[in-house]
């Protein structure tokens, strides 16, 4: 375990008691930090926050890795425990039900998913559904996928029980004590201002009284976990957290004959049900059923609506709950109707809309501020993940480790440059509608479509490109369409080829013959600049970028558990200035957070100033010499001059991302529509490719690139990952996965990232990414798979949906 960044004197305020504050104290308090102050505005612990009312489904499975992994780490953490003899944790199991051929299908994707993250998982018959949850009418259902280590969380008793393992360990707790101000100094959080709120009749406070007059907290560190305040907080900041509460049906039947005897109303014997198909789901509450459904029109909550302290004090209703909305819940409930014929009388016994919060991409908000140094949230995480993030952030504060890979949950990953009140609304309500649909590991958002795109879309719309959009909002080229497949397509299934063109395959195959072009144009470049820049960049950058003017290197940006917090490439392009080329906004917040404050060294953005086209494959250099006046340096050569291209100034950089050699053309923006056309008249007598993102990746994996971000991560090391470089004489850590890649037996079977790769039935890693090989037609996927299975000829099976099909290890390191 990495060692303490910070003294254990650090006095660390966090804001929001409600699930992940309390576990945030708990585990701070744990780390040995002596000052841990929660303050809320509510009463304790019945805060009027989503955790005072939320229904505690904890499912395990879901389309990502460190989801799940910190899905596992809060049941694993409340599993046993009491609060004054009452159980926190159920495991009562989970049963997702399918009504339909679709989604009976879909759930053995589900299972794969489960079975790569290591959660058990069973597809069970419409019998076993019927008597895992009696009562259920088996004759509507085609069968389920069982998870008997999902459980239910009740979320008060897993704040006080938390919250009073923190005290005992020296935190303080003070409810109706409002954060009404941030202070700041330096660019350093100093404190917060707190004002005093009404006691809420009925509803008496547990905690500690902030002493009377006390108006200023002081803080080295202040943690955000405000639950769906969190954006009011944000502004208070000047920053917009892309999080949205949203109104949420759930009601409660009467109670019904098959409960009867459940004399505790929070009484749970039965697995936890849910019905995607009709967005719904239910569990048992004593004698009654509790369900909700997200089956509705998306209600965004502004922070306007949310109910004041005062108000929750004059009304005694919790902020966090609004009215039923009956036409958008009845829908839903006549599906309950249905699969549970006994609740064909009821009516909504109990009814609200809860409120929780939405993220575009349904991760959590995580980390620390980018330009408020001690400032951290811990904001839009569910229950099903508060201790585990709180782990996280526990040990993200302290050490600087965070101990798991945070690509997907840094608040860092949106661009604040790029965010908005109204693309946060968009793409959360997006999310929200779709939280159960079926979800295609290739499936693009439908929102703010074209938000940002490069010099070259008006081309590539004129060829009616396919288009996706990436993380940043970037609109992709998916395929172009415009070179010939000459191949009849092969017959795959739909799962395995959704997203999928045979263009694809044949854009591929025309660059890796002949030349391809591509577009770079999704840049992150920025400029260090001063008298101490080449020795800041050696410092920070661990591995040598000692350059001559025009020279590059690649480097790996260490994260301060001392693996890779990003993937560079640095070129120099004067004694004192330098260039680094990323590949997300986070690339940017890490160099920057690396630079300290000085009048030697600068980092500029020119990101959007800069856009970039890659020139690929053998003929590559006869048609860049055939427009540039002046040599282009060799293939893989690491000079980077700034060549006269058809009149154009553009640095050229070689290019190795697709493994097919060539050069990316870094020019000003306002060129690069030029550049475009240049470059497809002068390649046109080579019979040049338009290369799409889908095309790109077939090469780089047919060509064993792994990508960062994809293949590996901050947790890996570069030996693991199959990397080559000085930093791979680490080796391999013992117990650690190998990536490898992967060749299917048969051309007929296309795989998808993270379907489970196995050996004699036993689960033995998962994949990564996949495509179909250019050359061969036979689907190749990058995969993490145990040592054991990791050498070159080891026969493996790939799951894919209910299938097992044969691949073999093709390429290890
Ligand atoms: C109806 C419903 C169903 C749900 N179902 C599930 C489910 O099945 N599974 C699941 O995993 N999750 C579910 N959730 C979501 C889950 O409950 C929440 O994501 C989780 O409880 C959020 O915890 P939190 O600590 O971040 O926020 P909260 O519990 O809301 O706590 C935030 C706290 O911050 C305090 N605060 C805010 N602003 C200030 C301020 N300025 N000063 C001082 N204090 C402040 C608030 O008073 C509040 O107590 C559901 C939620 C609802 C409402």
């Amino acid at each position: 375990m990495a060692t303490a960044r910070i003294d254990a004197d650090t006095r660390i305020l966090i804001i929001g008691a409600g699930v992940v504050g309390a576990a945030l104290a708990d585990d701070l308090t744990r780390h040995g930090m002596k000052s841990v102050t929660v303050v809320d505005q509510g009463p304790l612990y019945r805060t009027g926050g989503s955790s005072s009312h939320a229904p505690g489904f904890a499912f395990q499975t879901t389309g990502s890795s460190v989801m799940s992994e910190l899905a596992r780490r809060t049941l694993d953490k409340l599993d046993g425990l009491t609060l004054d003899g009452q159980w926190i944790l159920k495991r009562v199991g989970g049963l997702e039900l399918a009504c339909d051929g679709e989604r009976l299908e879909y759930l053995h994707r589900r299972h794969n998913l489960a079975q790569s993250w290591a959660v058990p998982s069973r597809i069970v018959s419409p019998e076993e559904c019927g008597k895992l949850f009696p009562g259920l009418d088996s004759s509507a259902v085609l069968g389920g996928l069982h998870t008997p280590t999902d459980g239910v969380v009740k979320a008060l008793r897993a704040v006080e029980w938390q919250a009073r393992r923190a005290i005992a360990n020296g935190a303080r707790f003070y409810g109706h004590t409002e954060v009404t101000g941030f202070r700041m100094e330096r660019g350093r959080v100093t404190g917060v201002d707190v004002g005093r709120t009404p006691p809420v009749p009925g509803n008496p406070s547990k905690g500690d009284q902030l002493p009377e007059g006390t108006s200023f907290l002081e803080a080295d560190i202040v943690v955000v976990c405000a639950g769906l305040w969190g954006p009011g907080l944000g502004k208070l900041l000047g920053l917009e957290l892309p999080m949205v509460p949203m109104e949420h049906c759930s009601a409660s039947t009467d109670a019904l004959p098959s409960l009867a005897g459940f004399s505790d109303e929070e009484e749970i014997d039965q697995p936890m049900v849910r019905h995607q198909a009709t967005g719904s789901y239910f569990r048992q509450g004593g004698e009654r059923i509790l369900w909700g459904t997200y089956e509705h029109r998306v209600i965004p909550v502004d922070q306007s609506q949310i109910a004041s302290p005062e108000d929750f004090a004059r009304t005694q209703i919790e902020p966090a709950i609004h009215p039923l909305t009956w036409n958008d819940a009845k829908d839903g409930w006549n599906e309950l109707r249905r699969l549970f014929p006994e609740a064909n009388s009821c009516e909504p016994a109990e009814g609200y809309n809860g409120i929780f919060s939405f993220t575009p991409d349904g991760n959590p908000l995580l980390g620390e501020v980018p330009g408020i140094r001690g400032l951290w949230l811990g904001e839009s995480v569910w229950l099903t993940q508060s201790a585990g993030v709180a782990g996280v952030l526990a040990d993200w504060i302290v050490t600087g480790d965070p101990g798991v890979d945070t690509t997907s949950l840094d608040f860092r990953r949106f661009d604040q440059a790029h965010l908005t009140r109204s693309a946060s609304i968009a793409r959360a309500s997006e999310n929200y509608d779709e939280v159960y649909d079926i979800s295609h590991p290739r499936n693009q958002t439908m929102q703010l479509r074209k938000f940002a795109t490069t010099p070259f879309y008006v081309r590539q719309e004129a060829l009616k490109a396919e288009f996706g959009t990436s993380q940043g909002g970037w609109e992709r080229p998916l395929w172009y369409g415009t070179t010939k497949a000459n191949q009849p397509a092969v017959p795959r299934d739909a799962w395995g080829t959704y997203g999928w063109s045979p263009s694809i395959s044949a854009e591929a195959r025309q660059a890796a013959n002949g030349v391809g072009l591509v577009d770079r144009g999704a840049v992150s470049v920025f400029e260090v600049r001063g008298e101490d820049a080449g020795k800041h960049l050696d410092e920070i950058l661990g591995s040598a970028v000692t350059l001559q003017v025009n020279g590059s290197a690649h480097a790996h940006l260490k994260s301060p558990s001392g693996g890779m917090a990003a993937v560079l490439t640095v070129l120099r392009t004067a004694d004192d200035s330098f260039l680094v080329i990323g590949s997300s906004p986070e690339d940017v917040w890490h160099l920057r957070r690396k630079t300290p404050h000085s009048d030697t060294v600068t980092v500029s953005d020119l990101s959007s100033a800069t856009t970039a086209l890659a020139l690929i494959g053998p003929d590559a250099a006869t048609v860049l010499g055939s427009v540039t006046r002046g040599a282009a340096p060799a293939a893989n050569s690491p000079e980077t001059p700034v060549l006269d291209v058809g009149g154009v100034p553009a640095r050229v950089v070689a290019e190795t991302a697709s493994g097919l050699g060539g050069w990316t053309l870094y020019t000003a923006t306002e060129h690069g529509l030029y550049l475009w056309d240049l470059l497809v008249e002068a390649g046109a007598q080579h019979g040049i490719a338009l290369v799409g993102d889908e095309a790109f990746t077939a090469l780089r994996i047919a060509n064993g690139v792994p990508a960062f971000g994809v293949e590996y991560g901050p947790r890996d090391n570069a030996f693991e990952a199959g990397l080559a470089g000085p930093s791979t004489d680490e080796g391999a850590r013992p117990g650690h996965r190998l990536l490898v890649r992967l060749r299917m037996r048969s051309d007929l079977h296309a795989v998808v990232p993270g379907e489970p790769v196995s050996k004699d039935g036993c689960v033995v890693g998962f994949i990564t990414s996949s495509a179909e090989d250019p050359a061969s037609g036979h689907f190749l996927a990058f995969a993490w798979v145990d040592p054991e299975v990791a050498a070159v000829g080891a026969e493996v099976e790939i799951s894919h949906l209910d299938q097992r099909w044969a691949a073999c290890v093709e390429r290890s390191r």
